[in-house]
């Protein structure tokens, strides 16, 4: 592996202004474990031994935002771009799994490495020294591992939201996570009730647009204590039984098959596919034979991933989205052109395919003799709803070849007869008894118009 960095000029030059006045830095963190790994880091963050108050007066001429004096850090921005530049610290004691108590500067960057999460974040470079790894992050880099630095247990005491980090860093490098670490995570996954429900989400979502859905249903499997703590439900579906035809699997490993099978990259989707059962356990039937029913689950499950979503403090957005799909997932779509139309207008096509991919998932997670029938089926609705936006079908009132404004000047008030006009003959377009042609829309409204004014 190589250990030469090129650090981008902007940050070269933060780290020379500050060499000048006799201090060290470094590029540290997220950018060193990127670079060394041949990813692009998205940010580049630095360390030095000048206090805040040095920063500000050497770094004059450059803007600079005062971020964080008391903890150490100031930004500055050159071209644009934004460079976060911190003191080496030491944390003290943390009493509240989220914060230390206070902080201390020093001018030992090694003091600096220890207090951060991981090995493989505890690197810091510079083009004089070179590479600065006092826990082996390179070797732990080469062995694809997310391990502790120090004790596992310490370091999930003093921050619990590092248990998110680590499963967050393996799915998104596609690394192992150590053994001890693991351990630790589990055990010690009831401190993260002391963490923000902001930053447990925004760690979620960054599990969810991690690269590679197996991952993320291995990492929910392995770590189920820490899943089930963000999202006690999750718990629920455990050893659930579903006594079912359809089924081979519990609840939770139907979902965790599901997710595997999961072949969109985009995490509303990835959500959807993770909530869509959830209310199953709430939701049963049992047959004198055993057989297990779940009638109405999806409306339970979509109250429930709704509740879930705004415990979490998800934006309204994503919530409704990743509902929508829930709420629809079992639904049945006809693999006929009409009804792919009505879906389109009634969810969006961006909804739609993401409706698809949920249910292309669910199937994968059911039994093996169910899944080719129905991927078919669902493969012959995609190719459906493709042809129908390519060859710009209308499925939406923005593509009537009619509008309001025609309406009246054929007589018509504004107003509710307007609209249900309107709507009637969009349904007869998508349901393919009129084409969508201007003339015929226009004759097809003045009848409508005649017949009520009679
Ligand atoms: P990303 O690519 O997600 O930004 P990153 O490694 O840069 O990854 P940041 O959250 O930007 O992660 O944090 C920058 C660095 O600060 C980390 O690499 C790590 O060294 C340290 N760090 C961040 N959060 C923690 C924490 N909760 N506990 C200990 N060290 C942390
Ligand atoms: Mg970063």
């Amino acid at each position: 592996m190589s250990f030469k960095i090129s650090i981008p000029e902007n940050a070269q030059r933060l780290i020379r202004l500050l060499g000048e006045q006799g201090h060290t830095a470094y590029v540290v963190g997220g950018c060193v474990r990127d670079s060394l790994m041949g990813r692009v880091p998205h940010d580049w963050d630095i360390c030095t031994s000048a206090t805040p108050q040095q920063m500000l007066e050497i770094f004059k001429g450059i803007r600079v935002i005062e971020t964080g004096l008391k903890h150490g850090t100031v930004t500055a921005v050159i071209d644009g771009e934004q460079y976060e530049c911190t003191v080496y610290r030491i944390d003290g004691e943390y009493t509240d799994n989220r914060r230390p108590d206070k902080v201390t500067f020093t001018d030992d960057i090694t003091e600096d490495l220890k207090r951060r999460d991981f090995t493989v974040n505890a690197m810091a470079y510079n083009c004089t020294d070179g590479l600065a790894d006092p826990f082996d992050g390179i070797g732990d880099i080469e062995r694809r591992i997310i391990k502790c630095v120090g004790s596992p247990a310490e370091r999930f005491n003093e921050d619990a939201l590092r248990i998110m980090r680590a499963v967050r860093f393996s799915a998104r490098l596609g690394f192992d996570i150590d053994h001890e670490t693991a351990l630790a995570m589990n055990s010690l996954s009831k401190n993260l009730s002391n963490i923000s429900k902001e930053r447990i989400r925004s760690e979620l979502w960054g599990i969810m647009n991690s690269p590679s859905c197996e991952k993320i249903a291995e990492l929910i499997c392995d770590f189920l204590p820490v899943f089930t703590e963000i999202i006690p439900e999750i718990g629920d579906m455990a050893g659930f039984e579903q006594n079912n035809p359809h089924h081979d699997f519990d609840v939770l490993y139907h979902t965790l098959n599901a997710l595997k099978g999961c072949e969109s990259a985009d995490p509303v989707t990835r959500l959807a596919v993770l909530l869509h059962d959830i209310g199953k356990p709430r939701c049963f039937q049992d047959d004198d034979d055993g057989t297990r029913h779940f009638r109405g689950h999806g409306k339970i499950s979509t109250e429930m991933a709704d509740e879930i979503m705004q415990r979490l403090r998800f934006d309204n957005e994503t919530r409704h989205k990743v509902c929508q799909l829930v709420c629809y997932h079992d639904s049945v779509i006809e693999d006929a052109p009409k009804y792919v139309r009505k879906w389109l207008n009634k969810i969006g096509a961006e909804q739609f395919f993401r409706l698809l991919d949920v249910k292309t998932a669910d199937t994968k997670g059911q039994k093996a003799a169910f899944d080719r029938e129905r991927t078919e089926k669902i493969c012959r609705i995609r190719e459906l709803a493709e042809e129908i936006l390519e060859e710009k079908q209308c499925f939406d009132l923005k593509a009537l070849e009619i509008s309001g404004k025609e309406l009246i000047d054929i007589g018509y008030a504004p107003g509710k007869k307007l609209g249900d006009t309107l709507k009637l003959l969009l349904d007869e377009v998508m349901n393919g008894t009129i084409p969508n042609e201007r003339e015929i829309l226009l004759e097809k409204a003045v009848s409508i118009y005649n017949n009520d004014n009679m």
